[in-house]
């Protein structure tokens, strides 16, 4: 079983709609977890959902700026974390940049695959049961207990292979 992401199966996906779907799937999770889903924090995650494509502390910091006004990026790493505790964002380690969760609900913390396009730069992910139990195999086997089963591939997504 697995449960693939928005920009993966559907490159040509409205965005808005998608985006849209995201934030507000926060808001309900940190409504309903009695989460602190703060100004800043909502802003951040905003900032991410302006693309699919992985953005770093900076770029985030870039999009806020307003007005010659940058926020400070202490508080941005800070919002970042919140983001990546609870699932409404991950960290892609290989890029040193964080990217919007779009899975919402299926996003269940499984072993997950991120699959990084080369040529648009957009990362997908996808979950895997399989993975999972690869992993925990593999791990099990010499005692080893895996905090982040995350998964990086490189490669080339379809929109961009339609293209080439
Ligand atoms: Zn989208
Ligand atoms: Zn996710």
């Amino acid at each position: 079983m697995s449960a693939v992401s928005t920009v993966l199966e559907h490159p040509h996906h409205d965005h808005r709609r998608c985006a849209d779907a995201a934030l507000s799937h926060a808001e309900e999770i940190a409504r309903r977890d009695g989460l602190r889903f703060t100004e800043q924090r909502r802003s951040v995650l905003e900032a991410l959902l302006a693309s699919h494509v992985p953005a770093s502390a900076y770029d985030v910091i870039d999009r806020l700026a307003k007005d010659g006004h940058r926020p400070a990026p202490v508080s941005v790493y800070r919002a970042l974390d919140f983001l990546v505790e609870h699932r409404f964002a991950h960290r892609i380690e290989s890029r040193n940049a964080y990217v919007a969760c779009d899975r919402g609900e299926e996003c269940d913390g499984a072993a997950t695959l991120f699959l990084l396009c080369d040529k648009c730069g957009a990362a997908g992910e996808a979950s895997s049961t399989d993975l999972h139990a690869l992993i925990g195999a593999v791990t099990g086997r010499v005692g080893f207990s895996p905090s982040t089963p995350v998964v990086e591939i490189r490669g080339l997504c379809a929109a961009c292979r339609t293209a080439a």
